[in-house]
């Protein structure tokens, strides 16, 4: 059991899939990572900021996941984060059609004093300068500091991107957002030059093509599981990285066989989070149910060849 600090958004997502589309619902980073993380032992705590629009049950939610949300500043008449996302038909590309900042446009951080000496610090989708203010309000050096983000902060703010992406351990990114920070299209490639910029370890996210963890000159490639049911992909990169940290806060042991079993349950969370609209399959998972695809997930990567 060990201590976790999430920053990310908790906002109002709109989504359109080729299976349907959605009114405004619960989304965000903070909000995946959250639910994700739940699944493990440990004091959680959420570092955000909403509108008085936000329904008190989307708070009550993550509170009742054992989640601290004494670090949510709720902004009286403000207006919650809103992202709106249509994915095309093979489900692994989308078009962000509206980011409206709104409260997160001003904000400034506070850490619960409480999880200032926390041992994990995941890092949310958010703004860099935020994401910097929180590691530098911290007590004490976490053991662990993750850092997860997008290509709408490489095309905003890649300075402080560049300056935050140096005090942290492990970034996640996915492929097109690899290849962006570096201009190198290979992925090997593309992995060097990051550890260069700071993280020793550094994640590439594949959608349903799985992850890759790279450090030093090791690979771990772990796939996704083949799925029957895809219905919505928002979120998947977020839960990845809540099941990722979550794991890693709980077992507290940072070594690169231990990070590779926090992919394996990233990777496994993440199956899960997109068989239903949003937030909806993580509210009432099961451990159970989990256990059951982490067997899954040994069975199909496993095999017995002789070497010579
Ligand atoms: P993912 O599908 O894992 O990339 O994450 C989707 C979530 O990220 C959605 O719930 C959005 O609310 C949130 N999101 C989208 N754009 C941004 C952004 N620019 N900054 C922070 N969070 C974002």
């Amino acid at each position: 059991m060990g201590k976790l600090l999430i920053v990310g958004t908790v906002a109002f997502d709109e989504i359109e899939t080729p299976f349907g589309k959605t009114d405004k619902i619960l989304g965000g980073a903070a909000t995946f990572i959250g639910l994700a993380a739940s699944q493990f032992e440990n004091e959680s705590a959420i570092v955000s900021i909403v509108g008085d629009d936000l329904p008190k049950e989307y708070l009550d939610l993550l509170e009742n996941k054992n989640i601290d949300i004494s670090g949510i500043e709720i902004v009286k008449g403000g207006k919650t984060f809103y992202w709106k996302g249509k994915y095309h038909n093979d489900l692994n590309s989308r078009d962000t059609l509206a980011t409206e900042l709104n409260t997160l446009a001003d904000f400034n951080p506070r850490v619960p004093e409480k999880f200032k000496d926390a041992d994990v610090v995941m890092l949310g989708n958010l703004h860099p300068g935020v994401q910097l203010s929180v590691i530098n309000q911290m007590s004490k050096r976490p053991k662990l500091i993750v850092l997860d983000t997008m290509n709408f902060w490489m095309d905003n703010a890649l300075d402080d991107l560049k300056e935050v992406i140096k005090h942290i351990d492990v970034i996640t990114i996915n492929d097109e957002e690899a290849r962006q920070l570096t201009n190198e299209y290979s992925l090997v490639k593309a992995a060097e030059e990051i550890q260069k910029m700071g993280p020793k370890y550094v994640v590439i996210k594949k959608g349903e093509h799985g992850a890759l963890l790279f450090h030093d000159e090791k690979v771990f490639f772990a796939p996704a599981l083949p799925l029957e049911e895809v219905f919505d992909p928002t979120g998947a990169g977020d839960t990845f990285a809540g099941g990722f940290a979550g794991y890693l806060a709980a077992t507290s042991g940072v070594s690169f066989g231990n990070l590779k079993n926090a992919v394996i349950h990233g990777s496994n969370l993440a199956s899960f989070c997109v068989e239903r609209f949003g937030t909806k399959r993580m509210q009432d998972l099961k451990r159970e149910e989990v256990n059951q695809r982490l067997h899954q997930f040994k069975t199909l990567t496993q095999f017995d060849i002789e070497l010579r």
